[in-house]
């Protein structure tokens, strides 16, 4: 499945694929080096619209982690994970970031709706 991706110099937004709800900021995006089991995965420094899931523990490559789903406020579906813990020291820097499904959930747009951002976490 192809990616929707406009390079736009206000700015990138990452938006649910199913609503349009926006959900992250390229500039927030920390690292765009991780996977999910859908694929691609970013890490962001913070995202918008988003409700959150039970806290559970899961085992991923880089070791256990406490993490909870996020979900989409506008259509309800999980769109990645937050990180709020991790035991081992070289990945304490990804607790309280979030992954957003790339391939999955997310495409990029740009536009004026930059300006109407708003953070509710
Ligand atoms: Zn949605």
């Amino acid at each position: 499945m192809g990616m929707l991706f406009l390079i736009c110099l206000e700015g990138s937004i990452y938006s649910c694929k199913h609503c349009y709800t926006h959900l992250g900021l390229a500039d927030d995006i920390i690292s765009k080096s991780f996977h999910c089991r859908h694929g691609k995965a970013y890490l962001f420094n913070k995202v918008v619209n988003i409700t959150v899931g039970e806290k559970e523990e899961r085992m991923m490559m880089t070791g256990m982690h406490t993490v909870v789903d996020i979900f989409c406020v506008g259509c309800g579906s999980i769109v990645g994970w937050k990180y709020e813990a991790a035991q081992e020291k070289a990945q304490k820097y990804k607790e309280g970031k979030f992954i957003l499904e790339r391939n999955h959930e997310i495409y990029i747009c740009c536009g004026p709706g930059l300006v109407s951002l708003e953070f509710v976490i």
